[in-house]
Order: C-alpha cells, then sequence, then structure tokens
C-alpha cells in the first residue's frame, strides 16, 4: 500500500486530510508536530510526505532541512498560507519537491500527490551515464565521481531527463511538460525551472573537476562535456 505522511498541526485540515486520502485507498497517517513526523518517517517508509510549513516548534522548513540531511529522498509537498514567491523557492531550496497554497481543494491536493507519486516509480530502467556523472532511475540514485549526491526527488527526475537528453539542448517548455507534468509554463514556473538548475549545478558541478550542465542562452539547458 502506497503511505503518506501528513505534518500538520491544524487538527481539522489533518484529518480532512487524513480522510480523503484514505478514502482515495492511500495508508496516511498524521504528525501534529515536525518531532512526532521526523520520528515516524525514520522509523517507517513513506512515499510521500505531506508538510505544513507553519508548525509549532520547528517549522516546516526545519523539518525538510533535517530530513534531507538525514538523506531521506522521500518526495515532499509542502503547505503553505503564505502565498509568496520567497516562500516558495525557500521550501523548494530546502528540498521541497513541489508546494500548494492554503487554502487548497482537495483535488488539487489529489492531483499534486498523484503527480509526485508517479515520478516516484520510473518506467525505464536502466542506467545512464556521461563523464564520470551516472544516474540509476531503479535506485533513484546519481553519483558523480563514486559520490553519491544528495537529490530531492526533482532535481533527480531533472537530473535524469537531462542525461537522458544528453548533448541535445532542452527548452524550458520540454522541462515543464516532462518534468513538472505542467501542459504550459509561466514566469512563476521557469523560476522554479532556473532554481532547480542552480541547486543542481552546486550538487552536480560544484566539486567535480569539469561542469556538465550548461545554459544555452535564450534556448535552455545542456548536459554534455566540455569541450577540451
Ligand atoms: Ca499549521
Amino acid at each position: 500500500m502506497t503511505r503518506i505522511l501528513v505534518i500538520e498541526d491544524e487538527s481539522k485540515v489533518a484529518r480532512a486530510v487524513r480522510d480523503g486520502l484514505r478514502a482515495e485507498g492511500y495508508g496516511t497517517e498524521i504528525a501534529g508536530t515536525g518531532d512526532d513526523g521526523l520520528v515516524l518517517v525514520r522509523r517507517e517508509p513513506f512515499d510521500l510526505v505531506v508538510l505544513d510549513l507553519m508548525l509549532p516548534g520547528r517549522s516546516g522548513l526545519d523539518v525538510l532541512a533535517e530530513l534531507r540531511g538525514a538523506g531521506l529522498g522521500t518526495p515532499v509537498l509542502i503547505l503553505t498560507a503564505r502565498d509568496t514567491v520567497a516562500d516558495r523557492v525557500s521550501g523548494l531550496d530546502a528540498g521541497a519537491d513541489d508546494y500548494l497554497v492554503k487554502p487548497f481543494a482537495f483535488a488539487e491536493l489529489l492531483a499534486r500527490v498523484r503527480a509526485l507519486l508517479r515520478r516516484g516509480r520510473p518506467e525505464t530502467p536502466s542506467r545512464l551515464s556521461i563523464a564520470d556523472l551516472e544516474v540509476d532511475p531503479v535506485a533513484r540514485r546519481a553519483t558523480r565521481a563514486g559520490r553519491a549526491l544528495p537529490l530531492t526527488a526533482r532535481e533527480f527526475e531533472l537530473l535524469e531527463f537531462l542525461v537522458r537528453h544528453q548533448a541535445e539542448v532542452v527548452s524550458r517548455d520540454q522541462i515543464a511538460r516532462e518534468v513538472w507534468r505542467e501542459p504550459a509554463r509561466g514566469t512563476p514556473l521557469d523560476n522554479v525551472i532556473d532554481v532547480h538548475i542552480m541547486r543542481l549545478r552546486r550538487k552536480v558541478d560544484r566539486e567535480a573537476g569539469a561542469r556538465l550542465i550548461h545554459t544555452v542562452r535564450g534556448v535552455g539547458f545542456v548536459v554534455r562535456e566540455e569541450e577540451p
């Protein structure tokens, strides 16, 4: 059974989300604080975490940082009441995979949950590589020069997409469609894509000898080995 953890202190919201997800057949648990959530997520395997940012005590962003710091790559969907780009970007920067602004319709939450869970199950298992970068879609693990890269689920999917299309320039339109599953891109999504590219660069290229992720101005991005 697919299992989802909801970390949310507002019990009415938490119960409504849990009951709705259970009705859809997902095994769903609630944690009322970030600490309880971290205990649960370390103890039992979950396929997805729904995380409220505004929690008493330890904030959602702290919980997220701790989760990622511990090497847990479980997809995380953030709930935020504050509809500002700054919050979204800091959430994404801390390792969230998607966000939803409160108040939201349950149908919208369900759509995001399904999309994140789909991304968790790659259909084409085969190992990909370029130079000393290796991407294993089955284990959902990427290494550079043998060193494991701490990627979020979305970062992994973006890197996998770029490496599958290595030496080919991919546009933000393609990335929006294939990685974010959005039919049309817009400026906010472009910003989110750029943030993810920046974070991938930091993780993939910064400590390596040669850069692999390149920006092609006005067109998009390409993964290729640098010309000698
Ligand atoms: Ca809250």
